[in-house]
Parts: structure tokens; sequence; C-alpha cells
């Protein structure tokens, strides 16, 4: 049987977000970091899959163009709906992404009408008049609005949808959403015949997007970003089930890579280190002075693997990474540690190492990249919005993986994410 629900998602760690939200939903999800090349056909086994594409501050033309392969690839494995995920924040220009990337999709699926809300209640952002609150403040007060790429000075998301698309963008406005889906699909069914092909829909509370989840079952297309996708798996009959979150077996020693600098992952380094754990510190002035900090690594987590996680880290204080920015170049100094853990990860994945968590987003990607892992069948949840990982590795054993963003994560995430797989193993 093939897939029911095809995500396309802007962004990698939004697409691992979005796939989270469904398993915890009861959905058996599957990520793919890009669209597979069209000669691998393999059936997916798998209620939902979510394709993460590196679209959202992409040229508008290139976003909609990975943006269509990867809904041609989702129609051809049998999706009956399809799901554009976003930002919470909505993270857009004038010139696009969402706007034009959901008018390509809705004239490839040939629908006239489709939704959007970024609404994600748990994490603070809701919609209320069609205006995005981000925690108790507008969009437009919030931080996002000095943002580098996609500054959003305008909380209207009528307006600042209607400024990317052709279409005339209308609202369901929270007291429509309040009656029920009855009440939704009457106003979207007015707003149509209105000559309407977007609506945004207010969302304030998680019952809000149960409601509208119910409401848009059979539309096409939705976009919207990680909310909504709890309240579309019971469309299928689909409910919240341990089972949903099962991953295939692995065993094998355990390693931590950490490149994040962000405050999180300080705590949780730190946290780490008190505990008395195995830790190797990677020193980006040592690597550039050409030492080969790589072996010096695996030699040292070699001796210790045996006994239980290591941990290879090159994250520090803000302060002391800008010296080393300061020495290196800002970019420089990425680039040469991205690379130094990648290649400590495949070492320690040589190594015997099966159960790995990755901290930082550029790091996490170099470490996909490295090791060659295409897709990820989404496991049980350590901490909101991080979900424990399978990998199929290149020679066929299974690696479970977790890839932690910066600022996600509680202080001590580096040891409850062991015992969560231990528990998970029984
Ligand atoms: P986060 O998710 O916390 O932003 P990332 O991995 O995305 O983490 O980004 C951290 C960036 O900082 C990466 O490019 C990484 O290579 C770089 N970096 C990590 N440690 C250091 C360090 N000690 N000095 C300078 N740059 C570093």
């Amino acid at each position: 049987m093939g897939i029911r629900l095809g995500c396309i998602a802007d962004d990698f760690t939004g697409a691992t977000d979005l796939a989270n939200n469904l398993v915890r939903a009861g959905m058996r999800v599957v990520q793919l970091i890009d669209v597979p090349p069209s000669e691998s056909e393999q059936e997916m086994d798998a209620d939902a899959v979510v394709i993460a594409l590196k679209s959202r501050t992409a040229p508008a033309a290139d976003a909609v163009e990975a943006s269509l392969r990867a809904l041609a690839w989702l129609r051809s494995h049998g999706a009956e709906q399809v799901y554009f995920k976003y930002c919470s924040t909505f993270d857009s220009t004038p010139a696009g992404n969402i706007g034009p990337v959901t008018e390509a999709l809705m004239d490839a699926l040939g629908t006239d009408f489709t939704v959007a809300t970024p609404a994600f209640p748990d994490n603070g952002r809701t919609v209320f008049k069609g205006h995005l609150f981000v925690g108790d403040v507008l969009l437009s007060d919030s931080g996002m609005r000095h943002h580098p790429l996609t500054p959003m000075t305008d909380s209207n998301l009528v307006s600042v949808l209607g400024a990317q698309t052709t279409r005339a963008v209308g609202l369901v406005d929270h007291t429509v959403v309040a009656d029920g889906p009855e009440a939704i699909r009457g106003r979207i069914n007015a707003l149509r015949e209105d000559g309407r092909g977007i609506a945004v829909v207010d969302a304030v509370s998680n019952d809000d997007l149960m409601r509208l989840g119910t409401a848009v079952k059979g539309l096409p297309l939705v976009t919207a970003g990680s909310g909504l996708a709890i309240g579309l798996p019971a469309n299928w009959g689909f409910t919240p089930s341990p089972a949903a979150a099962q991953l295939p077996p692995s065993g094998g020693h355990r390693a931590i890579v950490s490149g994040s600098v962000s405050e999180a992952t300080n705590r949780q380094v730190l946290q780490y280190l008190r505990s008395g754990r195995p830790a190797f510190s990677v020193d980006p002035l040592r690597v550039a002075a050409g030492e080969d900090v790589v072996e010096q690594a695996l030699a040292f987590a070699e001796s210790h693997l045996d006994d239980g996680p290591v941990l290879v880290y090159s994250t520090e204080s803000a302060d002391t990474v800008r010296t080393v920015q300061g020495r290196l170049g800002a970019a420089e100094a990425g680039e040469l540690v991205e690379r130094t853990l990648a290649r400590v990860a495949q070492g320690l994945v040589e190594r015997g190492v099966r159960r790995l968590v990755v901290a930082g987003g550029e790091t996490s990607g170099a470490v996909v990249r490295v090791l060659g892992i295409t897709g990820l069948r989404i496991g049980p949840q350590i901490d909101p919005g991080v979900p424990w990982c399978a990998a199929a590795l290149p020679g066929g054993d299974t690696l479970h993986i977790t890839l932690k963003s910066g600022n996600f994560g509680g202080p001590d995430f580096f040891t409850t994410s062991f015992a969560l797989l231990d528990e998970e193993a029984g």
C-alpha cells in the first residue's frame, strides 16, 4: 500500500519537527533527505513520508522546482494528501517562498483551494484574526523582525501571503474555528465562491488544530507549520500509539558528537563533563595548525567505547568561539570544525558505534552526508521536537541517530537520550 500523507518541508530541522508530530499522532513516518533519484523506486513502509528540502531561503524558482520534484515523488508513492511545511514564524519575503511554492503545488495538484496556518500553540505560535503571535508578542515585535534573511515586519498573514501570490487570500477566523469542522468547511466554501484561493486559518489551541485537521480531510493540499500535523492522522483512523515510534533494533557502541555552540548545548556538555564520563575536546586551532585531531579523537574514543558513551565536542562558550573566529575567520572555522567532526563520526561508526547523538544543525548536516544517510525512520521523542531515528548504513547495518539542533533539549539530554533507547529495547 502507498503512503497516506506526503509532506514537503522547506528545511531539515522543520522536517524532523513535523515527522515527530505525525509519529506522536500515530503514523509511522520516514524522513527523506532531499528527493530520492527517480531510479530508486523502493516501496515505502510508512504511513507518511516527509521530504526535507533546503528551500526556505533559496531563490523562489529553485524552491518551486525542488518542491515540484518532491511532489512528483510523493504522488508516485501514493500520497493521498500533500502537506507543505514551513516555519512557524512564516519565514519568507515578498518574493517567497511560501506563496510561490503553494501556488505551484496547487497548480500541479489541480486544486483551487488550500489553507495556511503556521500555528503551533505548544511552541507558543498562535494565529488570531490572521495575526501571528510568537509567545506573547506579535510576529512583527518579535526577534524575527531583525532576521538577516527573512525579516518579518508584518504580523498580518493575510497581507503577508497576499503579497506573495497571485491568488486572493481570505481568513477563517477563530469564531468559525471554535464552531467546529462543519463551520470551517462552510466558511471555506464561502471563500471559494468569493474567488479566494487560500485561507489563513486562526488557531490558538491544539483543539483548534484538531478541528481544522478534521475540516481539511480530503483537501488535496494543506500548508502549515508543524502544528497542523496533530490533527490529520485521525482522518485515516490513526490514533496515538507507541507502535508508531518503534525502530528496528540496534546494539553497538554509544557516542556523542557535538559541534553546536548554542547555550543549551553548552549546558548539556557541561553536565556531561561533570558526570565524569569520557570526553575529548576538539580545538579548531590545533586542527588548523595541522595536528591530526581526528586520529587523536578516535584513539581516545576507542579506549573508552567499551565502557559506555564517549563525547567528542568542539562546543565552547560564545567568547571562546569568537576568539577562534577572529583567528581563523568565522566561515573557515565553522567549515573546519564541521569537516573534522564529520570525519570523527565516520570513524566512530567504523569502530562499531551504532547509537549516535549529534548536536548542532550544521554539524548534523555534515555528519549525515559523510555517513551516506538518505532517509531516517522516526522513532520515540527524547525531548520536544527531537526524536531518535534509525538509518540504514550503506553496509546494511542499522544506526540509531538523533540530530539535535542548537537550542533543543534539556541539560541532561546526552544521558537521557541513551536511557530512552535502553527503555525502548526493554
Ligand atoms: P547550532 O545548531 O547550535 O547552531 P551548528 O552545528 O548549526 O550548531 O552550528 C555551529 C557552527 O559553529 C558550526 O559551523 C560549527 O562548525 C561551528 N563551531 C563549532 N565549534 C566551534 C568552535 N569551537 N570554534 C568555532 N566554530 C565552531
